[in-house]
């Protein structure tokens, strides 16, 4: 059926590609990628061959017309190198401009970096802010957690290796030294969440940037640091001796 389809790709694990995510992509006309070799590898693997049109940040403007056109009569899937469209990545134009135009817009939803980590990280999910990539500038950086320094949400960000050291150090002094995880690697081989208070994280990586890919996880303000089972077993036994 003619429209806009957004499909989640695997984030490194090609097992985690949906069986409807492939459905969907045999059955398009085309397939707007943001770098063919990336999803051709993914079309090779599940051996769906459809034509394949780029949609990245340097063409975007001026491809979306002629994409929201070809909609009223082809099936258009939006993928991303990998995880869910629309997530620091290009997207959210295309279907503004499809709801516009009366388009169907279908999601085919799927692997997300954000949310895998949140799903590792043992912080409270009830409320969270996703910061994207902060600016890489120090200047802007502060600025831009000075901003959100005082929201009671988890926060949940993306980083790069070589930038996470001082991207935790930022984080420690714009927003107190709260408890944090750094996710990497998710759903591939050596995936790891690794949990501390942000200086402590900050200190871990100063001098060994880690590689791969990266979410960082800081808890909301004024989180008590957790009590180990050691602390409530003292505290429970205390109590209990002050009971008439
Ligand atoms: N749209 C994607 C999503 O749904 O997660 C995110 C795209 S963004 C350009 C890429 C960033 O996501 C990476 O730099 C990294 O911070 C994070 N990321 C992607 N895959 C990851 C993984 N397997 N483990 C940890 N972080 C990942």
């Amino acid at each position: 059926e003619p429209g806009l389809y957004i499909v989640a790709t695997p984030i490194g694990n090609l097992g985690d590609l949906s069986p409807r995510a492939v459905d969907v992509l045999s059955r398009a006309d085309v397939v707007a990628v943001e770098d063919s070799r990336v999803t051709g590898g993914l079309l090779r693997h599940i051996g769906v061959k459809r034509p394949m049109t780029p949609y990245h940040d340097h063409n975007a403007e001026g491809v979306r017309p002629g994409l929201v056109a070809r909609m009223s009569v082809e099936a258009v899937a939006l993928v991303s190198d990998a995880g869910t469209p629309l997530i620091s990545d290009p997207g959210y134009k295309l279907v503004r401009d499809a709801r516009a135009a009366g388009h169907k817009v279908v999601t085919v939803p799927g692997p997300c970096a954000a949310v895998a980590a949140l799903t590792l990280a043992g912080l409270p999910t009830d409320r969270f802010l996703f910061l994207g990539f902060l600016p890489s500038k120090a200047h802007a950086r502060s600025e831009a957690i000075a901003e959100v320094a005082g929201v009671r949400a988890t926060l949940v960000l993306y980083e790069s290796g070589p930038r996470l050291a001082a991207c935790l150090a930022a984080l420690a002094e714009g927003l107190g030294d709260r408890e944090a995880a750094v996710a990497r690697e998710i759903t591939k081989r050596f995936e790891e969440a690794v949990t501390g208070t942000l200086s402590e994280l900050a200190a871990r990586y100063v001098d060994a940037p880690p590689k791969g890919e990266i979410v960082v996880v800081v808890a909301p303000p004024g989180e008590a640091v957790p009590a180990t089972q050691l602390d409530a077993d003292v505290a429970l036994r205390e109590a209990l001796t002050r009971l008439p």
